[in-house]
């Protein structure tokens, strides 16, 4: 955070500096710019239609100036109520017809923009679908919520008005010129006094704008990340009397982004008076000039009036295209956070071979969560097929980290981890389920019907597999349900219960049928007889498969064929319960104070 307040000390310096290295990846320009390319050529047909409706209003909206200009004319040599009248009708068709093509105009462009959002919140939602756990795990989800939410509002906001009215502007623009051109070269000239400000304004403030705009977002995402971070740990920093170092944190996360959303009020400060100044001038030079030229008889009157028409005409679009230049900024900067997502998805490499065999293989391997501190050094493990290991050791000895790692959640630092001969953590996902999964306490029920909440381990499971996988984990009760399997369940339908939530994972697990189950603290959470029931559940969808059960509690550890005794980030200990005790060593010292403390509670219970 000392970064941020820093950088906002001084605003010309790396704004989006390095206090940002744990969040997601942002793209470069050339990426952005290339895939803004992508979606807008993506309905080239909308686009033509489009942009041909916008030229045509653009051309009937020309009529007038010129029109006026000849009626300038025409009164001052004299003239009949007749070609006035004539001259005013015409004026009025003209205004009408451009309304109309604009109607249309406008219609056409909105479509093409919902169109081209609509695919481009699809396309984001699969980026964030394919991020690996670990990558959100490290950039901590503040930054995904604000990329999710504020930088896709912003984005629909860019493409919903920025995108088309730049069209639009650019269009019109162009053809005020060529009418400005055509109405005479000379009477066209002054209207460049402008130029030099509105081109070095614009530059200067592009230079920066980009930076700046990715700053604000950046900051925002901290503000969000430790709300959320807030929230989210309430008990935890009310037990740990932390409210005072969470309120000075969301300040300094506050005072960020004030500081940055200062930096960009002063961009806007500085380049939007340069831009007022620049559009005013060409006017004022126009007629200056004009008279001029009038009066050396170089002009007529109809041109110059034409042509100060013209100028006046060219603010308009003008304006909106350097108004929306500074939205596009904004959605630019938004857009970059957007498609950095997928930079994270590469993290997982296709791999270019099938495992041969179901054999999981540990060699070396260290981790960290953060550099320079593995919590895991060196590691080596090979599973048998079918066999059933528990891991056991102090808590923070790194058995969930080697068991999120086993099951391909994480990746090795360094060392290798693989299935059949090939690197776990780079099998595409969906082979990743059919190998190992990892079974925590967590069960989400997502929003849907009971049997979306199975096929989403294995999309193409037939209605057959769906009912076996629910009777190996005996939930009798969907078939009670009012819909059965098409019974809507998750936020804001039925709600399930938490046993009936682990039972729908277990089913899920039967149909992804991994071979090998990685098992965190799988009945902790639950009250005792759910937990017996939940075991007997559990144990007939472990059956034949390879199981490494990270054990809260030593007697699945005395069922176990082997135990692994996890110490400071090693395996210390590895063997058969009796050989272990035989050995005399930390695990046998485990399990003598565990056995006792059990005896003193069941005399405890017997009195
Ligand atoms: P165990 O499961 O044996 O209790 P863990 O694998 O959870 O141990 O933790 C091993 C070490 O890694 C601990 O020092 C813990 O603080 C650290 N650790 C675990 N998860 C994270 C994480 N997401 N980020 C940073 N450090 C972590």
């Amino acid at each position: 955070m000392s970064d941020l307040h820093e950088a906002g000390e001084q605003p010309g310096d790396q704004p989006a500096a390095a206090a940002y290295d744990r969040i997601l990846p942002v793209a470069t320009p050339a990426q952005v710019r290339a895939y803004a390319r992508r979606l807008t050529l993506a309905y080239p047909r909308q686009l033509g239609l489009a942009l041909g409706l916008h030229g045509l209003a653009a051309m009937a909206g020309l009529a007038a100036p010129r029109l006026l200009g000849d009626l300038v004319e025409d009164v001052r040599h004299g003239t009949s109520h007749w070609t006035v009248d004539r001259i005013a009708i015409a004026l009025a068709v003209f205004v009408i017809v451009q309304g109309v093509l604009l109607r249309f105009a406008v219609y056409a462009s909105a479509r093409l923009g919902e169109k081209v959002l609509a695919r481009l919140r699809e396309e984001f939602v699969d980026r964030v679908l394919e991020l690996p756990l670990s990558t959100v795990e490290r950039a901590g989800t503040g930054d995904l919520i604000t990329r999710t939410s504020r930088d896709v509002d912003v984005l629909s906001r860019s493409v919903r008005h920025a995108v088309p009215e730049t069209l639009i502007a650019i269009v019109t623009g162009v053809f005020a010129i060529g009418a400005l051109v055509l109405v005479g070269p000379l009477t066209a000239l002054p209207c460049l006094v402008g130029v030099p400000l509105l081109w070095g304004g614009t530059k200067w403030y592009l230079a920066r704008a980009r930076k700046g705009y990715l700053w604000e977002n950046a900051a925002w995402g901290s503000v969000t990340a430790g709300l959320t971070e807030t929230v989210e740990g309430a008990r935890t920093i009310e037990a740990l009397r932390l409210e005072r170092r969470r309120v000075a944190r969301t300040d300094a996360d506050i005072a960020g982004a004030w500081a940055a959303e200062r930096y960009t009020l002063g961009l806007r400060t500085v380049w939007f008076p340069m831009v007022e100044v620049g559009y005013v001038l060409p006017v004022v030079a126009t007629l200056l000039m004009g008279g001029l030229l009038y009066t050396w008889g170089l002009a007529s009157l109809a041109q110059v009036t034409a042509a100060t028409l013209y100028v006046q005409q060219l603010i308009d679009p003008l304006d909106r295209l350097l108004s929306w230049i500074d939205e596009l900024q904004v959605g630019g900067a938004s857009l970059a956070r957007l498609l950095g997502v997928s930079e994270a998805r590469a993290e997982r490499p296709r791999a270019v071979a099938r495992p041969a065999d179901e054999r999981i293989t540990v060699e070396d391997v260290r981790y960290a969560y953060r550099e320079g501190h593995d919590v895991l050094h060196g590691v080596d493990l090979r599973l048998r097929p079918g066999e059933r290991i528990a891991m056991v050791g102090p808590s923070g000895a790194g058995k969930s980290t080697l068991g999120r790692l086993i099951a391909g959640i994480l990746r090795p630092r360094t060392g290798t981890l693989t299935v059949g001969g090939v690197p776990l953590a780079d099998l595409p996902l969906e082979e990743l389920r059919g190998e190992v999964a990892l079974v925590t306490q967590e069960h989400h029920v997502f929003k849907g019907t009971v049997r979306d909440n199975l096929v989403m381990a294995r999309q193409q499971a037939t209605p057959a597999e769906v009912e076996t996988a629910l009777a190996a984990v005996q939930a009798d009760w969907v078939a009670e349900l009012p819909d059965g399997l098409d019974t809507q369940v998750g936020t804001g339908a039925l709600t399930l219960s938490p046993a009936q939530a682990q039972q729908l994972a277990l089913a899920r697990l039967v149909l992804a049928d991994p071979h090998t189950l990685v098992l965190d603290e799988a009945t902790s959470l639950l009250d005792p007889r759910a937990a017996r029931h939940l075991e007997r559940t559990l144990s007939a969808v472990l059956d034949g498969r390879t199981v490494v059960a990270i054990a809260h509690r030593l007697h699945t550890a005395h069922d176990a064929d082997r135990v692994a005794v996890v110490e400071g980030g090693r395996i210390t200990e590895l063997g058969g319960h009796d050989e272990l005790i035989a050995e005399d060593g930390s695990y046998a010292a485990l399990w003598r104070s565990w056995h006792g403390g059990e005896r003193t509670a069941v005399r405890n219970q017997a009195r």
